[in-house]
């Protein structure tokens, strides 16, 4: 799940690490309404900032520094940014910049232990940067040394007030534990020019098995952007991402429809689509077949059954009953194993008078050649 700016900053708020004062606008409210809540700010200087979870939006336009944040809203008020709409503004006092820190925790990938990140040149350039990240792991269940954060930021090149930074530092670490977070970013960390330090951004990250544990932070998730047929998928309760390549892939449990997508990739193809259907292949078989080859650039389908408690023979019985409605005009090969298959595959031999394969890599083989050489 991910978070726009204003939720990541309430979390780092409640715990401790300054944000500037600030009020969220819808970008559908009333002239009155937004014209009282600007009026709060008496001209003084303000960020306006787009609401959409995606970085970079001091470059693309999404952060406008203003006296006149009426205009700024208004104008930034339902324009897109990249594949986003801005339907929420964040409007806050600005701030003057001494130093643009960087400051994350992420979970690493290969200990899945946290890491904390800092760069003492943050900001918009960061990316660009040649300062190394300073790279430091931390442990879950103990609370990180203040004291041993600010030698190591120290080290790092933190400008002063470092005990103040290595403070913030160790609230991040208890909001991003708190939060079950996957990355919890501040870019920038400023420093301002009296020296305090305040959190100018916010990025969050939260694992999505945790959606269950964090039900109020789940209740302000950002929804990534659909395409139509994505949509339609979710409708019936299928999950379903549309992707660039020709083969369409239909198989059992996220696990085997995975395996199937790289075993394409391997084979010198392309997979059209992510789809999961589990046991309900039987009953979503019309809509999941619906939307597979709903998308335009499917030239061969894979079907990939390993049946256990899903028992192949019902899970191929719908496929074979979708197949005869929809009557697609492209080729299906067929990989079945497991509980079933023998029943199974007869039914494919006599109804669709096709031979299922032997092997898995054999029937994604043939549906890559078939799918044709101009896809990789
Ligand atoms: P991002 O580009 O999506 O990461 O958006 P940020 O919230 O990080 O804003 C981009 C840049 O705008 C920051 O790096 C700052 O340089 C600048 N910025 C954001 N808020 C303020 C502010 O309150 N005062 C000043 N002076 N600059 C700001
Ligand atoms: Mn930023």
């Amino acid at each position: 799940m991910d978070f726009t700016e204003h939720v990541a900053k309430r979390l780092l708020s409640r715990h401790d690490i300054p944000t500037p004062p600030s009020i969220l606008v819808g970008a559908n409210w009333p002239t009155t309404d937004l014209a009282r809540a600007m009026s709060t700010f008496e001209g003084r200087p303000v960020a306006v900032k787009a609401q959409v979870p995606a970085g970079g939006r001091g470059k693309a336009g999404g952060v406008v520094l203003t006296s006149d944040p009426m205009s700024a809203v208004n104008q930034m008020a339902g324009s897109t940014l990249g594949v986003h709409t801005v339907d929420q503004i964040l409007v806050e006092h600005q701030v003057d910049i001494a130093h643009e820190l960087y400051l994350a925790i992420a979970v690493d990938g290969s200990t899945s232990g946290p890491l904390l990140m800092f760069s003492p040149d943050g900001g918009v350039d960061i990316e660009a940067s040649d300062t190394p990240l300073t790279i430091m792991a931390l442990s879950i269940g103990s609370e990180p040394d203040v004291s041993e954060l600010t030698a190591v930021l120290s080290e790092a090149g933190c400008p002063e007030p470092v005990t103040e930074v290595a403070q913030v530092a160790a609230r991040l670490f208890a909001a991003f534990v708190d939060a079950d977070a996957e990355l919890l970013e501040i870019n920038p960390l400023a420093v301002t020019g009296r020296g305090a330090v305040v959190a100018l951004d916010g990025k969050l990250t939260v694992d999505d098995s945790a959606a269950g544990r964090q039900e109020a932070l789940a209740r302000n998730a950002s929804v990534p952007p659909t395409t139509g047929l994505e949509a339609k998928a979710a409708e019936h309760g299928l999950r379903f991402i549309e992707l660039d390549g020709a083969v369409g892939v239909l198989a059992n449990g996220a696990g085997l429809t995975m395996t199937t997508m790289d075993a394409i990739t391997h084979y010198g193809g392309r997979p059209a689509n992510f789809l999961e259907i589990g046991g309900d292949a039987y009953t979503l078989a019309v809509p999941a077949l619906e939307v597979v080859l709903a998308n335009p650039k499917v030239r061969s389908l894979v079907v990939n059954f390993c049946g256990a408690f899903a028992r192949c023979d019902v899970m191929t019985g719908g496929v074979i009953e979708a197949w005869k409605t929809l009557q697609p005009d492209i080729p299906v090969f067929f990989s079945i194993h497991g509980t079933g298959m023998d029943e199974a595959r007869e039914m494919v031999r006599r109804e669709l008078d096709a031979e299922p394969f032997d092997y898995m890599d054999d029937a994604i083989k043939a549906a890559v050649a078939a799918a044709g050489e101009d896809q990789a």
